[in-house]
């Protein structure tokens, strides 16, 4: 009865892993989530504020379906004084979150038998986004030590004459990775001479740390940023994840067939969620600046804790709000006769024996790691890790 398409992926694994803390949580379990990826803060008072006056006013209705112009021209802006990026209306185009920008993208240019180049470890949904359009995902791994990037001849090397996309995700989910100016400069070089195209995955622009400076790879040229779709949204910035909005800067003709497929899916990103996007990107930046300090702050504790753990490897990430830590350590060990081997197996370990909901690293192409997201307080980091700890004490060597 289902499709192949839909046969070929399966659910999110990090929305998978939330639904079942909450439903521990339901069930009178007290458990700690390091699982899904969302700011524990309140949306900010003012964009709340922006939202109730929206629907005050009656703004209930269908909306342009690619965006209302006060939104289209705020995120122009941002674009122009964040990134030195020009855009005019019709290369902008707002979604229901980022991860429908990318969806709707995949749709728009790829084709059955296209290569889409996304390098290890990444985001959950980008191979699932690739095989719905059709395409193949072409996984390329990167290694801990070369701090988890994408080097140009690796990426040279997975270059066929099929590929048509490559993803960059920077800072990274998971692994909090910041690719520099030259680095993107470097991967752009490769990119221009096969004739591909990019997108970059900017979500976690704001959230990044010690002297990082944010570079986009659109910033790199004209001629990149003639074939780069720069992707960003409101749902990490500014505490936003259940509002659903999204936005893409990239070349007219595709934004304009992005906006031909929601106009046959979704019609418009929701109403009101626009209005309140308008009052983020325009309003006071403050909170973000608290929020990230908050983050930084966090980082520190749980990655100086992951790193006190027997055998636990951690690199210290400069963006995001995850710590993806090496745990294969732990891998053949034992417990009640039953031998953990990999990170599932672990994260179910740790799930039922300590209550802690982690996402296990092969949901992003690399088993021998664990993501830990710490969008939680200090005092949690510090419970999860003292039960993570006890537990580990109790499986045998
Ligand atoms: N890209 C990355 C790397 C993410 O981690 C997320 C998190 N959900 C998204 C895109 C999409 O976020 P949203 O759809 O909430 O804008
Ligand atoms: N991006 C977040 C995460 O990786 C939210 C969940 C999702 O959209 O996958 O946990």
């Amino acid at each position: 009865m289902l499709s192949e398409r839909v046969r070929a992926i399966k659910p999110s694994p990090t929305l998978a892993m939330n639904a079942k803390a909450v439903a521990m949580r339901r069930a009178g379990v007290d458990v700690i989530s390091f699982g899904v990826g969302e700011p524990d803060f309140e949306t900010p008072q003012h964009i709340r504020q922006e939202a109730v006056r929206a629907m005050e006013e009656g703004f209930t209705r269908y909306t342009a379906v690619g965006g209302i112009p006060e939104l289209k021209d705020a995120i122009i802006e941002k674009f122009k004084t964040d990134n030195g990026l020009e855009f005019d209306r019709d290369s902008v185009m707002v979604s229901c979150g980022g991860k429908h920008v990318l969806y709707n993208l995949a749709q728009a240019i790829l084709d059955p038998g296209d290569e889409v180049i996304i390098p290890a470890p990444y985001w959950v949904s980008y191979p699932p986004i690739a095989v719905l359009a059709g395409a193949e995902p072409v996984i390329v791994p990167t290694e801990a030590r070369d701090d988890f990037k994408l080097s140009p001849e690796a990426l040279e090397q997975a270059i066929t004459p099929r590929t048509k996309l490559l993803v960059l995700n920077s800072p990274s989910n998971p692994t909090g990775v910041v690719y520099t100016q030259s680095e993107l400069e470097a991967l752009a070089e490769v990119v221009l001479r096969h004739d591909i195209f990019v997108v970059s995955d900017e979500i976690y622009e704001k959230l990044i740390f010690d002297d990082q400076v944010f570079f986009s790879i659109a910033q790199v040229s004209d001629a990149l940023k003639a074939r780069t779709f720069v992707v960003n949204g409101v749902s990490k910035t500014y505490a936003m994840t259940g509002w659903r909005i999204g936005y893409v800067g990239g070349p007219k003709e595709v934004i304009a067939a992005m906006t031909k497929i929601q106009s046959q899916s979704t019609s418009n990103p929701n109403s009101v969620a626009q209005r309140a996007a308008i009052a983020a990107l325009n309003g006071p930046q403050d909170s973000v600046l608290e929020m990230k300090r908050a983050f930084d702050e966090r980082r520190s504790v749980l990655v100086d804790r992951l790193n006190a753990l027997d055998g636990v490897v951690c690199n210290r990430p400069q963006g995001a709000f995850y710590a993806f830590a090496d745990f294969s350590h732990y891998y053949r060990k034992e417990k009640d006769g039953h031998t953990l081997d990999g990170s599932t197996a672990l994260c179910e370990y740790l799930l039922t024996q300590a209550r802690v909901a982690l996402v296990p690293g092969i949901a992003f192409g690399a088993d021998n790691f664990i993501r830990f997201s710490y969008a939680t307080s200090l005092e949690t980091i510090a419970q999860g890790l003292d039960r993570i700890t006890e537990a580990l004490e109790a499986l045998s060597s």
